[in-house]
């Protein structure tokens, strides 16, 4: 992989996470300016609220860890590299998914 590809990518991740990042932002100051609608709520509906605007949801938190070892890997170099067979990731499908850990060979294993 060339600088350039290398430079690209990693421009995708960072805007990847900078949109998370900015979800998460958005549901807490939507939480902020939307007063407590008194202690009538019950119960159940309060706390499903409050793990919504906790941040992400399960995905979006699985897929910026992702994004951060994927950065991770840009820094130390190891990047594009599978995290289990170490064969090289083509450009092709890091470009569809920049995030990915695993070659196409070893991405079914770890999909369970
Ligand atoms: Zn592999």
């Amino acid at each position: 992989m060339n600088a350039k590809d290398l430079i690209e990518l990693k421009k995708i991740l960072i805007a990847k996470k900078n949109d998370l990042l900015k979800t998460v932002k958005d549901k807490q100051e939507k939480d902020l300016h939307e007063p407590n609608v008194g202690d009538e709520v019950d119960a159940a509906g309060d706390s499903e609220e409050k793990e919504l605007t906790f941040g992400l949801s399960d995905n979006e938190k699985i897929m910026l860890n992702l994004i951060d070892s994927a950065l991770k890997k840009i820094e130390a170099g190891r990047y594009g590299l599978c995290e289990n067979c170490s064969a090289k990731i083509p450009l092709e499908r890091l470009k569809a998914m920049p995030h990915a850990r695993y070659c196409i060979n070893c991405q079914p294993k770890f999909d369970k």
